[in-house]
């Protein structure tokens, strides 16, 4: 086949492609772990970079015809570290869990001890629960929240270092609303000489804006996802210290990934270009301000929010006072236009499949443009679409009325398949 027969139309795979931008067009997105990239991004990340295989490091390849592919990692990495001021980036994992692999693989031998954020509570699935590789691999020990606040509870942090003794501890969450202190995960480590790594995925943006405190200073690894709040492709990041940083590259490659998707590098360096814009600080800035306006109506309207609110991107809805479950009010969102997703609230007595709470987040909607104000209309649909949680022609008329609204925040406007 050559270049040209690639050009034909695939009417099938074109179909899907339409449907899924039309989806992302004409719904309000607000899964707290997605975010729309530019243009630029977009552009980027299906660029001619694709066909390059460049298994190592830029000067150190296993193939030729990489000089390209040097300047283009040396380039996003150096982005990254002057963004995040770290001393040492790996900008090849393909997605937050291989750069959690990846580091864990550099500092632990199977069976160590760590130390993480209970799922329940908000940890994520590679932060040592049962189910994933640092589950089976790693002894796995967990601290969570206090009942009381919702928010880390340091003193147990303390506590359960102290008795188990990890050899890594793990601050960064999936569902944690709130700032994280760094000094009292550093404490805790130094108390059992623990390595310290942070899991910045969510909040990424958020620090390359100097809105969250920067884990760069106190971790000895800082772990990312490029696909939150910073705004890049889908792909993973991990930032450490010098003396670490053989060890880090080693394991991302030849340790668990073969060739580096240069494509995506590309998308990441186009994406931390855009994060070192100033414009990315409003940005930020109109994230937090958006996700802390859509959160006072809700707890205006009657909902309760763990731990009272958020400083962040991130906001968790406990629903048990609705008598809601989480999955009946993703269910209910979506069918009335609203993107988002059922999660766990700390101590909760659901199952992970049912949960009693609502994740909710503003990147993707601050993306489209929207302010404060029109998180107004936004807590409107979403209070109306949950009062209305089981009726179906209730839905479809809220439905039509966020169509109509997403209407006034085009998303890629001219792009077509
Ligand atoms: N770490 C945290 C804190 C996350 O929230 C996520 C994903 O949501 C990941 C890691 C994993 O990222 P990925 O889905 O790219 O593997």
């Amino acid at each position: 086949m050559s270049l040209k027969d690639d050009l034909r139309p695939d009417l099938q795979l074109t179909a899907i492609l339409r449907q899924e931008l039309k989806r992302q067009r004409s719904k309000l997105e607000m899964i707290a772990s997605e975010n729309f990239v530019s243009e630029s991004v977009l552009r980027f990340g299906r660029s001619v970079f694709t066909n390059k295989y460049s298994e190592g490091y830029p000067s150190n390849r296993y193939y030729g015809g990489c000089e390209h592919a040097d300047e283009l990692e040396l380039l996003c990495q150096a982005r990254a570290r002057k963004i995040f001021g770290c001393e040492h980036v790996n900008v090849q994992p393909h997605c937050g869990s291989s750069a959690n692999m990846a580091a864990y693989f550099a500092v632990l031998n199977v069976g160590d001890v760590i130390l993480g954020m209970d799922l329940s509570h908000g940890g994520h699935l590679t932060h040592g629960a049962s189910v994933s590789f640092s589950g089976k691999l790693y002894k796995t020990e967990f601290y969570g929240v206090s009942e009381d606040t919702e928010l880390i509870d340091y003193d147990e942090l303390m506590a359960k270092a102290e008795a188990t003794r990890p050899k890594l501890i793990i601050a960064g969450a999936s569902a944690y609303p709130r700032i994280i202190d760094f000094d009292k995960f550093r404490a805790a480590a130094d108390r059992v000489k623990a390595y310290l790594l942070v899991d910045m995925a969510h909040f990424a943006g958020l620090v390359a804006a100097g809105l969250f405190p920067s884990p760069v200073p106190k971790a000895d690894i800082v772990t990312t996802t490029t696909h939150k709040t910073l705004r890049g492709p889908r792909g993973g990041m991990i930032l450490c210290r010098k003396p670490l940083a053989k060890a880090i590259d080693d394991q991302v490659f030849p340790g668990i990934q073969g060739g580096p998707l240069m494509h995506i590098v590309a998308a990441k360096a186009a994406a931390l270009g855009e994060a070192l814009e100033p414009e990315f600080i409003d940005y930020q800035r109109q994230i937090v301000k958006n996700a802390q306006r859509l959160a006072s109506h809700l707890a205006d309207a009657g909902y309760r929010l763990v731990s009272g609110g958020t400083d962040t991107h991130l906001i968790l809805v406990d629903l048990r006072s609705k008598n809601l479950t989480g999955v009946a009010a993703e269910k209910a969102l979506d069918k009335a236009g609203v993107t988002a997703n059922k999660n766990a609230v700390p101590f909760d007595r659901q199952s992970y499949a049912i949960t009693s709470g609502l994740r909710l987040g503003s990147a993707a909607l601050t993306t489209r443009g929207l302010l404060e104000k029109d998180m107004d209309l936004v807590a409107e649909f979403i209070v109306a679409a949950l009062s209305h949680h089981d009726d179906d022609n209730q839905l479809n008329k809220i439905r039509l009325r966020v169509e109509e609204f997403t209407q006034g925040f085009p998303l890629y406007p001219g792009l077509d398949f």
